[in-house]
């Protein structure tokens, strides 16, 4: 099953996408989280998405299609995997599109996780990340046990740069400029599905296994 999540940040792919790959067995394929490693690497990759990413903006088609292209042709990913924050422009899509039509194969869906953007900046300010192993949570939605301290890991869970109400406001206008024609995109495809991402993080899990199927 290939899947890809769309929504803005902070609609809650990262946290249904680690659910949907725990549940159907398949890799939880994370740009974000790809382009987060090669930072903490100090790789050159790192160091050019990192001048995108600080403002808000998104890293350039050239530098993200390839990356991707390359981790789905890896074995664990035979039967199947789900994007998160891939593709975010049409040219990743059509990119994306080609590489699978060229290996004789299909995007299965792209879930639609919809919450309004003034839901967004509580979500943003609030989500910590582990700066070990890059797990995700929120203070009031999804507290530690411990605060401040990562439940899987112990490490320290930070905010995120680009999770600052200032550059949070630029991501969700590059959001609705370049990433949400993706939803006509997919709806023209036949394979968009639409769930509630207002609704408790376990509710919206249900609404996408109803879609998905046990
Ligand atoms: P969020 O969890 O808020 O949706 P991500 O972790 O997916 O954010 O992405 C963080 C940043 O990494 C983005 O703001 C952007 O700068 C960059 N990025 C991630 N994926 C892509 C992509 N597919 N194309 C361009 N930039 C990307
Ligand atoms: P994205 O990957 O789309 O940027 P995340 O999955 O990182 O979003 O979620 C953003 C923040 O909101 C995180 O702090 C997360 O714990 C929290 N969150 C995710 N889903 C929900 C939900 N359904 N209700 C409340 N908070 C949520
Ligand atoms: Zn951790």
């Amino acid at each position: 099953m290939k899947i890809i999540m769309l929504g803005a940040p902070g609609a809650g792919k990262g946290t249904q996408a680690k659910m949907i790959a725990a549940k159907y067995d398949i890799p939880h394929i994370s740009t974000g989280d790809i382009f987060r490693a090669n930072i903490k690497n100090g790789t050159e990759l790192g160091k050019k998405a990192k001048e995108y990413m600080d403002k808000g903006l998104l890293v350039p088609d050239e530098l993200v299609v390839d990356l991707v292209i390359d981790r789905f042709k890896e074995d664990d990913c035979k039967n199947g995997y789900v994007l998160d924050g891939f593709p975010r422009t049409i040219p990743q899509a059509e990119a994306l599109d080609a590489a699978l039509s060229a290996m004789g194969d299909k995007m299965d869906y792209a879930i639609n996780v919809e919450v309004p953007d003034e839901n967004i900046i509580n979500r943003m300010s609030g989500r910590r990340a582990c700066v070990g192993c890059g797990a995700t949570y929120h203070i009031k939605y999804n507290a530690p046990k411990t605060e401040g301290k990562c439940d899987t890991c112990g490490a320290d869970l930070i905010l995120r740069d680009d999770d600052k109400p200032e550059t949070v406001i630029n991501r969700l206008n590059v959001y609705h400029e370049q990433t949400q024609p993706l939803i006509d995109y997919y709806t023209n495809k036949g394979i968009i599905a639409e769930v509630d991402g207002t609704q408790d993080m376990n509710d919206v899990f249900n609404a996408i296994v109803s879609i998905l199927g046990e």
